[in-house]
């Protein structure tokens, strides 16, 4: 019997979730979550189709991506979750796809605008879009510097208001709480990405949201007055 065996059958949910929301196709994208009282993280084994993937595949790593339990190779994208992990104190689990919508900004690097209350209530401002990757981060480990690319991106905004960002000719990443949070993110940020896209068709020139009701909506879902929903 595991250590890890709760956080490895999130970890699976979590994995299987994108496949049941349409994010992925084939071996596409990956979902990690942390232990921080274990120091540990585990995520999807890297090449496995959804199909085929068992809660027994989950990879449990430490934070410098030594493997702590798992037979199997973890995602190659395991280094970028860990330097989120390690920047990110208030995350608890990541995603990424390369969903077609958010991946298509990504490939255009442009943010993703606040045009409506959709997007407000659940972002603080814009989806930012990382700066491209230099050609010497390239030589260095790739993984590590994708990470990299999306602290850098933060260093005026916060990832718990922004859950969300898209990589520069590359793909989005997302995070929240958990595993299934941060999956739950990933299907809000494609929709997001899909209806900016599609508004921008009808007005390329259209301005951003308003600033009050961007505020009004993500304010009242989010922070110490918020009053939206349930208590
Ligand atoms: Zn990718």
């Amino acid at each position: 019997m595991s250590n890890y065996q709760a956080l490895k059958e999130r970890v699976y949910e979590a994995n299987m979730e994108l496949d049941k929301r349409g994010l992925v196709v084939y071996t596409f994208g990956n979902v990690s979550e942390i232990d921080r009282n274990c120091g540990v993280f585990a995520i999807k084994p890297s090449g496995v189709p959804y199909e085929d993937l068992k809660p027994d595949d989950i990879v449990v790593l430490d934070l410098d991506c030594n493997i702590v339990e798992g037979t199997m190779r973890p995602s190659s994208d395991t280094r970028t979750h860990a330097h989120l992990y390690k920047h990110f104190e208030n995350v608890g689990g990541i995603t990424h796809t390369h969903s077609t919508y958010a991946t298509a900004w990504a490939q255009a690097k442009a943010a993703i605008p606040c045009l409506g209350t959709t997007h407000a209530d659940f972002v603080y401002g814009d989806i930012p879009c990382t700066a491209v990757m230099t050609d010497s981060q390239i030589d260095r480990d790739y993984e590590e510097e994708t990470g990299v690319q999306i602290t850098d991106c933060f260093t005026e905004r916060s990832p718990d208001e922004t859950p969300m960002v898209i990589v520069a000719g590359h793909a989005p990443f997302t995070w929240g709480k958990d595993a299934a949070k941060s999956v739950y993110h990933a299907v809000i940020l494609e929709q997001l990405a899909k209806m900016a896209y599609v508004t921008k068709g009808i007005t390329p020139t259209l301005q951003p949201l308003k600033q009050a009701i961007s505020d009004k909506h993500y304010f009242r879902k989010h922070g110490a007055n918020a009053y939206y929903g349930q208590k």
